[in-house]
């Protein structure tokens, strides 16, 4: 036999329990490289894109939009991020920048306009002069930025509230007359009084606040924290039927609708938040990611 190829294949036995090792090591983190992954290369103001990382060896920075955003470790070993497209975001390139260590991985992304109308709306009597009070803001405004680790919901949200949709998410308004310096964040479902309003998600009730409590323009108010930056919120109900604290589950009652507040008719206003970021509840409804978020 010829030597030089014995002593080949001595070298190679030799090297396999390493090749062996390597191999069973990378298989554990993914197959090593780095990766991200984001859910679309072009959005519209009010939507989000779902960004996962792979082989990240801790947990990853993720920056967009001259932000960073906390990315959450999903159950197989990888990050995820739902990330908002602000509704007065300017439209055009951008880039999301995913950094683990010294690597980093970049992706290109579009960000179209929704093109929406401005919408004039005429608040008459006694609610035109009516002010948020300071409690209301600052408990509405500290709970839409609730950011947990814990996921509390799987699957894709449902509608809360039977009832036409009267008014969509994102148009620019107008009160009385005056600049369209706000937009609608949420969606309006026009319905009687009295009509169940559901939990469109799981999660935790982290906001329950009345009219009595100071709730004089959002009426009676309720937060729930879905986990991973998501949370909603339910306006001018006339009860709220849970408590802060609660837990609740897809489908479950937690009040009924109502006119408390500034509204002009029996409504429920139901607004959705990432990172304290208002988006289209609807897209919310209609978007799902690979396992079934959010
Ligand atoms: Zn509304």
């Amino acid at each position: 036999m010829n030597t030089l190829v014995t002593m080949k294949r001595l070298t190679l036995l030799a090297a396999l329990p390493l090749l062996l090792s390597l191999m069973s090591m990378s298989a554990f983190a993914g197959d090593g490289t780095l990766k991200l992954k984001v859910s679309k290369t072009e959005r519209t103001q009010g939507e989000f894109f779902i960004v996962e990382a792979e082989g990240a060896e801790s947990e990853p920075t993720l920056f967009f939009m001259e932000r960073k955003w906390q990315m959450f470790p999903d159950n197989e070993g990888g990050w995820t991020a739902m990330v908002p497209v602000e509704n007065l975001s300017t439209p055009g390139s951008y880039a999301f920048l995913l950094r683990d260590g010294k690597r980093e991985r970049h992706q290109k992304v579009r960000i179209r306009t929704n093109n929406l109308p401005i919408q004039n709306i005429t608040l008459r009597g006694s609610k035109a002069g009516l002010h948020a009070t300071e409690t209301e803001k600052t408990k509405v405004r500290s709970a839409l930025q609730t950011i947990t680790a814990e996921k509390l919901n799987s699957g894709p949200l449902i509608l809360p509230c039977k009832g036409e949709i009267s008014s969509i998410f994102g148009r620019k308004r107008s009160y009385n007359g005056g600049p369209a310096a706000s937009y609608h964040k949420g969606v309006d479902f026009g319905a009687p009084s009295g009509t169940p309003v559901l939990a469109p998600a799981s999660g935790t009730v982290i906001l329950a606040g009345t009219v009595e409590e100071g709730f004089v323009v959002h009426g009676n108010t309720v937060i729930l924290n879905h986990g991973h930056a998501l949370t909603s919120v339910y306006l001018h109900m006339s009860s709220i039927t849970v408590r802060e604290g609660d837990r609740v589950q897809r489908g479950e009652e937690i009040g009924r609708v109502g006119h408390t507040g500034i509204s002009t008719a029996p409504h429920l206003h139901w607004g959705t938040y990432l990172y304290g970021i208002s988006v289209d509840p609807l897209f919310l409804v209609t978007t799902s990611s690979p396992e079934g978020a959010p």
